[in-house]
C-alpha cells in the first residue's frame, strides 16, 4: 500500500494523521460526508504496534453503525482468542476473578489495525498514503500546512487543509505543534511486551494480570493468543518508574523473577522476538482536545484508561466522534461529546488509581474482601 509521492501541494478538506484505530475510525465516520479526506501514516501496512493486543468487543461494536457487519467480519477473518474473564493473580497464587458482560479479543495489532485500514479502503473514498511521515504543521491564515518526509528522508508532498484530525499516537507531534501539549510525567506510563511460546498453566478464556507489592502500581500481564503464543508485558506509571530508577526492561525481568506464579509459568517459555516498549498516555488530567483547525484523538489526546491501561476502545470512540464532527463541520460538538462519552467515564478510573496509589494496602484488602461475591461485583462496577 506504500507509494513514493512526488513533491507537490495536495489540498484536502480533512487530513487524518495516523492510521491506527483512532485514524481509521475517523475515516470511517467521514464516509458519505462529501468531504475530501486524506489518511496518512508513516508506517507501511500491515505494521505492528507494541501493545498487549487485548481488544474489547466495545471497540468493534461501536463501529457497527458505520460499517454494519464489521464485528462478525472481524470474528470470521481475523485471528484472535476471546476471553470473558480476567484474573488478578497475587504472589501466593490467590486469584481474584472478574467476569465481563462482553468478551475481549487478543489479536495481534498487525492484524487488527490492518483489518480496520482494509475497511477504510473498501467502504470509503478516503485517499490513503502510507510510508509518509508528517514532520511539521504550520498555520497559514485559517488553514494548516502539513510538511512530510518520504521513507528515504527526502521531503515529500505538502498538504493544505482546514481540519487536521490528529491520530498519530503517543507522543503526538500534532498535539505538540497544534495544541502546545508536552507529555507530563505525572500523567503517562510506559509499558513493554514480548511474545512467548511454551507458557505453562494457562486457562482458556482468561486474561491474567499479576500483582506484586514491590512493583505496584505497575503490573505484569499474560494474555494467551490464537496460535499458542502469549503476549507477556509489564507497565507502570512513569512517575513510579523514575522513583525506582530502573528501566522498564529490567523491571519486566525482575517482576518475572520475583512473582512465584509468573516465574513458574514462564520457566521454560521461549521468547519470540525482542521486548518492545511504548508510551501509555493516561487520561489523568483534562487537556486540550480541539482548537482552531485540529482535533486530537486516541493516544494523541491522552485517553488511555489509567487503571487497565487500555486505550483502543477510546481511540475508536474519539476517532469516530472527530470524524462525525469534521463531517458536519460542527467542531464544538467534539469537545462536548468527548467530555460526555469518554472523559466522564474515566472519572471513576482516575479516582481508583489515585486511591490505590495513595493507599497500596487497599489492593490486598480488596483481594481479601473479593472472596465475597457481592463485594467483588461492587468493586468491579466501581472501577470498570
Ligand atoms: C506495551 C503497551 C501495551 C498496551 N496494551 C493495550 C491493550 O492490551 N489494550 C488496549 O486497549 N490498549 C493497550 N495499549 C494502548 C494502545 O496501544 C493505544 O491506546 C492505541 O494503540 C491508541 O490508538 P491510536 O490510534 O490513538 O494510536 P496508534 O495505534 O499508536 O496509531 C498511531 C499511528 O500514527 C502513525 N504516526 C505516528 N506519527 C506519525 C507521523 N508523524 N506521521 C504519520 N503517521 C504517524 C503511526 O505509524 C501509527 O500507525 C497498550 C500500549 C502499550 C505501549
Amino acid at each position: 500500500m506504500s507509494k513514493r509521492v512526488s513533491n507537490e501541494l495536495i489540498v484536502k478538506d480533512v487530513v487524518i494523521v495516523g492510521a491506527g484505530p483512532a485514524g481509521c475510525s475517523a475515516a470511517l465516520a467521514l464516509k458519505g460526508s462529501g468531504k475530501k479526506v486524506l489518511l496518512v501514516d508513516k508506517s507501511v501496512f500491515p505494521r505492528n504496534k507494541t501493545c498487549g493486543d487485548s481488544v474489547p468487543a466495545h471497540a468493534l461494536l461501536g463501529l457497527e453503525n458505520l460499517v454494519p457487519g464489521i464485528y462478525d467480519e472481524f470474528l470470521a477473518t481475523v485471528k484472535s482468542v476471546s476471553f470473558r474473564t480476567s484474573a488478578l493473580v497475587f504472589p501466593k497464587g490467590q486469584r481474584l476473578f472478574f467476569s465481563w458482560p462482553l468478551p475481549g479479543y487478543v489479536t495481534e495489532r498487525r492484524d487488527f489495525d490492518g483489518f480496520l485500514l482494509k475497511k477504510v479502503t473498501e467502504t470509503t473514498d478516503t485517499q490513503i498514503i502510507t510510508g509518509l511521515k508528517i514532520t511539521n504543521y504550520t498555520r497559514v491564515d485559517d488553514l494548516i500546512l502539513l510538511s512530510a518526509n518520504n521513507p528515504d528522508g527526502t521531503s515529500g508532498p505538502e498538504f493544505l487543509t482546514r481540519m487536521v484530525i490528529a491520530a498519530d499516537g503517543a507522543p503526538s507531534l500534532a498535539a505538540r505543534k497544534l495544541a502546545g501539549i508536552v507529555p507530563d510525567q505525572g500523567a503517562y506510563g510506559q509499558a513493554v511486551r514480548c511474545y512467548f511460546n511454551g507458557v505453562k498453566g494457562l486457562d482458556e478464556g482468561i486474561e491474567l494480570v499479576f500483582y506484586h507489592p514491590d512493583f505496584f502500581p505497575g503490573y505484569f500481564w499474560l494474555f494467551p493468543m490464537a496460535d499458542g503464543r502469549v503476549n507477556a508485558g509489564f507497565g507502570m506509571p512513569e512517575i513510579s518508574r523514575r522513583k525506582l530508577k530502573k528501566s522498564l526492561a529490567s523491571l519486566f525481568s525482575q517482576f518475572r523473577d520475583q512473582h512465584p506464579v509468573v516465574r513458574e509459568m514462564l520457566e521454560n517459555a521461549e521468547p519470540i522476538g525482542d521486548l518492545r516498549g511504548g508510551m501509555v498516555p493516561f487520561a489523568m488530567k483534562r487537556q486540550i482536545w480541539s482548537g482552531p483547525g485540529f482535533m486530537l484523538t486516541g493516544d494523541a489526546a491522552s485517553m488511555v484508561d489509567p487503571v487497565s491501561g487500555d486505550g483502543i476502545m477510546q481511540a475508536v470512540r474519539s476517532g469516530m466522534l472527530a470524524g462525525i464532527a469534521a463531517g458536519t463541520g460542527n467542531y464544538t460538538l467534539y469537545d462536548q461529546q468527548v467530555e460526555k462519552f469518554l472523559w466522564k467515564r474515566m472519572e471513576s478510573q482516575r479516582r481508583a488509581i489515585r486511591l490505590m496509589t495513595g493507599f497500596p494496602h487497599l489492593i490486598r484488602i480488596a483481594a481479601w474482601l473479593g472472596r465475597y461475591h457481592w463485594i467483588r461485583n461492587r468493586f468491579q462496577r466501581w472501577i470498570w
